[in-house]
């Protein structure tokens, strides 16, 4: 049964119980009253009865002692007639509650015709009044009645009245009895009702504890102590369900709730798997994409910083060639100067020692007594005006580098010609070795770059020794280097350069030739040459094993604009 069944079935039988308890409580109250009231009127009734018949007595008493004072007594029969008839009211109203009583009690039986009674008693009683005050009142002998005639009187008093009226008060004490026996009854009754009261009262409570209040507590005691289980987050619980009460539902709405619960803390876990292991992934993936970028951020730095130092290096030779091309500024000044200077009087000179050699070459000179050696000396004053017009040429190309005039040029060729050229100075010192491959021509000066090739292999000569020609070699390489440029590579086996030459070997008039054999031009003016051309001009030596020279110069397709060094400043 339901929780509201139960309570409502409990005030039902309390209210029910209660009911009957007040009815029977209001019942027995209202009898205990009317015995109560019908008691009195009862014992008014006797007392009036009492009053009667204790006043006979007195009355013939005063009789006798009017009729010996010889009195009338007329007075006294009126006056004990009033007092009567005011008895006889007081019966009437005492019969009258008496009956009004009695209506409300089923049970009580009263005796019929009661009124009449009284009234036949009363009237009896006043009809033995004014016949013995008659008797009395003509029998008059101012002497008290006789003891005999007022016992006559009583006697017909007992014969007419009395005996009725000791039978009506035996009859109104019966009543009496039977009212107390009642009203004792009533008051068992009463006390009984008042332990059936507390008795039930004490069942209801105790049914009231047994059959709800306990299953009651005991099932929220369970409830509250599963719902503390699940607010601490322990959805592991299964509520005994039994019955369709609001406890059993109660009970099965907090199992669905666990389980619902359950199922959502069991999603929302493995959401949160699902999004730590999404988390993690994407770390990973996040890491690697890290490691990839730092990976390609360190490359392209490591590319940088070698672009850097490339660059650092190139500034460093852009700094070397500015400063050269700044010495060059200068030399090509004073080289400038000096060539304008020298030209002039070096023509008239050569012209003149070409003439004075033409003067002495004819046959009319011939008869000259020292004309050999005049001969000879102008011979070696023409080599050497021939060798000052040199210098001073190298000195203006060294000057004005961009004064060349550029052509297709096949480098094979030049390099062959430079090599004829000095076949003497190498025939007795080296091995010369020819390496040659296909190249594609250049945009470049064909003469000058025979130049440059023969003042390398000139250089490379001079750093071997003569006469061990089988031990040593030079050798010329002539290739493309990819598609955009040609190198030429004179390489020897000679003394090489020691490292704190190496860096001057560019510089104009640095030589470690004996005096009259180098002027330290060849190696400037062959940069100045190449760079012209848009190419390079590299050297590696160590001492003791040779040096190699590379030339690097741009094919003609992609050629750049020759470039000569740039004076700072301009
Ligand atoms: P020069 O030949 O007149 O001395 P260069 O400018 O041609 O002037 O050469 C400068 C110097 O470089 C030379 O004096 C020499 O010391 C050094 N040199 C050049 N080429 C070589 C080489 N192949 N082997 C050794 N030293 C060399």
């Amino acid at each position: 049964m339901s929780v509201n069944g139960r309570i409502l079935l409990f005030a039902v039988v309390a209210i029910g119980i209660t009911a009957i308890l007040a009815g029977t409580a209001l019942y027995t109250t209202r009898m205990d009253r009317q015995i109560r009231e019908r008691v009195i009127a009862s014992q008014n009734q006797l007392e009036s009865l009492s009053r009667l018949k204790a006043g006979i007595w007195p009355f013939l008493n005063a009789l006798s002692r009017l009729r010996e004072q010889g009195q009338d007594t007329t007075a006294l029969l009126q006056e004990r007639a009033t007092r009567v008839l005011a008895e006889q009211t007081q019966l009437s109203l005492n019969l009258e509650q008496e009956e009004e009583e009695i209506n409300g009690m089923g049970e009580f039986k009263p005796r019929a015709r009661e009124d009449e009674e009284f009234n036949q008693i009363i009237q009896a009683l006043l009809r033995w009044m004014e016949r013995t005050e008659e008797k009395v009142r003509q029998d008059s002998g101012r002497k008290p009645l006789p003891p005999e005639e007022e016992w006559g009187f009583y006697q017909d008093y007992e014969k007419e009245v009395g005996q009725r009226m000791t039978s009506i008060e035996a009859a109104e004490r019966e009543e009496l009895e039977w009212m107390q026996r009642r009203w004792d009854l009533n008051m068992a009754r009463l006390v009984l009702l008042t332990k059936v009261v507390a008795l039930g009262s004490i069942v209801l409570n105790i049914a009231l504890a047994l059959f709800i209040l306990l299953p009651l507590r005991s099932s929220l005691r369970t409830l509250r102590t599963t719902a503390e289980g699940v607010g601490r987050g322990d959805f592991e619980v299964a509520l005994p369900a039994r019955g369709n009460d609001e406890l059993g539902l109660l009970a099965q709405a907090m199992n669905r709730m666990a389980s619902e619960l359950r199922g959502t803390l069991q999603e929302k876990q493995r959401l949160l798997e699902a999004e730590a292991e999404a988390s993690e992934r994407e770390a990973r993936r996040y890491s690697a994409m890290l490691e990839e970028t730092v990976r390609a951020r360190t490359a392209e730095l490591e590319t940088a910083n070698h672009q850097l130092e490339e660059s650092l290096q190139q500034l460093r030779l852009t700094q070397s060639q500015l400063l050269f091309a700044d010495r060059m500024a200068a030399v090509g000044r004073l080289a400038a100067g000096v060539g304008h200077e020298i030209n002039n009087p070096l023509s008239y000179i050569l012209s003149n020692l070409r003439f004075i050699q033409r003067e002495l070459g004819r046959e009319e000179a011939a008869r000259l007594p020292e004309r050999e050696e005049m001969l000879t000396a102008v011979n070696d004053a023409r080599d050497g005006a021939e060798r000052v017009r040199d210098i001073v040429q190298e000195l203006k190309t060294l000057s004005r580098p961009d004064e060349l005039t550029l052509g297709p040029v096949d480098l094979r060729t030049v390099v062959q010609g430079s090599l004829r050229i000095a076949s003497q100075e190498l025939r007795g010192r080296a091995r010369v070795v020819e390496d040659f491959q296909e190249v594609p021509t250049i945009q470049g000066n064909g003469p000058r770059l025979g130049q440059v090739v023969l003042n390398l292999l000139i250089n490379a000569a001079h750093a071997i020794e003569p006469g061990r020609a089988e031990e040593n070699e030079v050798r010329v390489l002539v290739r493309a280097s990819g598609s955009k440029s040609v190198i030429v590579v004179v390489s020897d086996t000679g003394s090489g350069i020691p490292p704190e030459n190496l860096e001057r070997i560019f510089e104009p008039f640095f030589t470690t030739k004996p005096v009259g054999m180098g002027t330290g031009l060849g190696l400037s003016v062959c940069r100045t040459i190449i760079l012209s051309l848009g190419g390079t001009l590299e050297v590696e030596s160590e001492v003791g094993r040779g040096s190699t020279f590379r030339i690097t110069l741009p094919t003609g397709g992609d050629q750049t604009a020759p470039t000569a060094p740039q004076e700072p400043g301009t």
